[in-house]
């Protein structure tokens, strides 16, 4: 049986790994059901975990989960006690908590960005995860933990994006790093190209030539220069008069 679990969990990683770049350490969120039915079933939450999932993971959860736990009162004492050693990931609801299962709904919305886990009992909570395309749900059943396989739209997302009916966002945004680096990249090179062949550069070389030859003339010259204009304007006043 144990076998057969373990055998189930690895193919289960490695769709995730593959297809939704799930990596270690594993992110997982738990909710106060899961720490509850871990305390029921003495599971040693933190030390099976890693073997089971075949790598390191980080347990979390958030502070909408503890303040749920925290209401619930001494029922639930225990498990606020397990939840409250997990760290605590940012929500959105600092001012204003809501309830554990909204928030961690919260936490996987926008394509599931940190590839959290769901760790929960909670059967409302897993339909609606399950929903979600890339979120790897664990729960417990009797005394062991369960990494449920993947939904039917986890499937789904993958036979589409196989079909290039859809790019998942890793892959746009790898997409346009390629694009930065392959269009942008050229139009940034033909710009400094044509920046020296259209000439600015000739332009300024002249410039300098010019004023290095001012600069060689005797003061000398330059009156001459004056003079010579000055003249030349002054002719045809001179010849009109003449006539
Ligand atoms: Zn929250």
């Amino acid at each position: 049986m144990k076998i057969t679990r373990q055998k189930h969990a690895k193919k289960h990683m490695s769709f995730y790994k593959y297809n939704f770049q799930v990596r270690e350490p594993f992110q997982l969120l738990l909710d106060g059901t899961f720490c509850q039915a871990a305390l029921r079933n003495k599971i040693q939450i933190r030390e099976q975990l890693p073997g089971y999932l075949g790598g390191a993971a980080q347990l979390c959860t958030t502070r909408c989960v503890l303040k749920e736990l925290e209401s619930l009162g001494k029922e639930l004492y225990g498990a606020k006690l397990i939840a409250q050693r997990f760290q605590v990931r940012h929500c959105s609801h600092f001012k204003d908590p809501v309830s554990g299962s909204a928030c961690l709904l919260s936490m996987i919305q926008d394509g599931n960005p940190h590839h959290y886990f769901i760790a929960t009992q909670d059967q409302d909570l897993a339909k609606k995860v399950k929903k979600k395309p890339g979120v790897p749900l664990l729960f417990i059943i009797q005394n062991t933990i369960v990494l449920d396989k993947p939904s039917p739209k986890s499937l789904a997302f993958i036979q589409a994006v196989q079909a290039n009916q859809l790019v998942p966002e890793h892959q746009k945004q790898s997409l346009k790093q390629l694009k930065e680096k392959e269009g942008l990249g050229k139009e940034e090179k033909e710009k400094r190209k044509r920046k020296r062949v259209g000439g600015p550069n000739p332009l300024s070389c002249l410039k300098k030539k010019k004023k290095v030859q001012e600069t060689k003339q005797p003061p000398a010259a330059k009156k001459k220069r004056k003079r010579k204009r000055s003249r030349a304007k002054l002719q045809p006043v001179q010849q009109c008069a003449e006539a």
